[in-house]
């Protein structure tokens, strides 16, 4: 016996709801603490429940699946809580990511709140956050955005709007509108620095840093595919 304590991990609370974490490419990213969880509650709320049956059968866990997508989410909030308030203990996931970030949740966590119910995060990853912290841009102050409004006008609303926000802005953006995005960024803001993560974690990760137009003339010469994070340094002296 060498008298070393070992760490034995407190057991799951009933009744809980569960926010987990899961990875956003690279599958090493999941947490101890995640599969855990995933391993011992009752059930699992999923945006998509074929995206999560996948992750789940690489860890060899088997779960009874509920959808939980935008779709769906008021409907599905009252049926999770009414499982919480007869003390099952209800995991919610999105499809990559912390559930709740540009992702189905907030609508769940509301209600499960609204009736006293325990919340309790398992944090991991989240695109934000791995490409704030590597993006060399300041991480003191920071606001997230998320993904912007699909029209015109309502983005370049938006831009114009958050311009006078101080610290690192960050965005989400779609593959299909990410070249559209650069381009309204050259507008609304030509002398910042620009920082975009592509890919994160995994296999073609990549970083692109610059004004929007030096980003621009990159495009050009290798027009470039995948997810994105975008970030958009603070305010120069000039005041754009
Ligand atoms: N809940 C997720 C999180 O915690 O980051 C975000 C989900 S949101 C629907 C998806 C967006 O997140 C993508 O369009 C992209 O902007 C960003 N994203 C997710 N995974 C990424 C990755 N591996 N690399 C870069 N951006 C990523």
């Amino acid at each position: 016996m060498s008298g070393e304590p070992v760490h034995q991990p407190p057991p799951l609370v009933p009744g809980t709801l569960y926010l987990v974490a899961t990875p956003i490419g690279n599958l090493e990213d999941i947490t101890l603490r995640a599969l855990r969880v995933l391993r011992s509650c009752d059930a699992i709320a999923a945006e998509d429940t074929r995206h999560t049956g996948r992750l789940l059968q690489h860890f060899g866990i088997q779960k009874p699946l509920l959808s939980y997508h935008h779709f769906n989410e008021a409907r599905r909030a009252e049926e999770v809580v009414e499982r919480l308030k007869q003390g099952q203990i209800v995991a919610l996931v999105s499809d990559a990511g912390s559930p709740g970030i540009s992702d189905p949740g907030e609508r769940l966590v509301v209600a499960a709140l609204a009736r006293g119910i325990r919340v309790e995060p398992v944090p991991g990853a989240c695109a934000l956050v791995a490409a704030l912290t590597a993006s060399g841009l300041p991480t003191e102050e920071f606001h997230f955005v998320g993904f912007l409004p699909h029209k015109s006008g309502q983005r370049a609303r938006r831009l114009e709007e958050l311009s006078a926000v101080p610290g690192t802005l960050v965005l989400y953006e779609s593959p299909f509108r990410i070249e559209r995005l650069v381009g309204e960024l050259a507008v609304a803001y030509p002398d910042r620095q620009v920082v975009l993560a592509r890919e994160l974690t995994k296999k073609f990760e990549e970083w692109l840093r610059g004004t929007p137009a030096e980003l621009q003339a990159q495009w050009v010469a290798r027009p470039r595919k995948g997810e994105f994070v975008v970030m958009v340094g603070p305010r120069t002296a000039e005041g754009r």
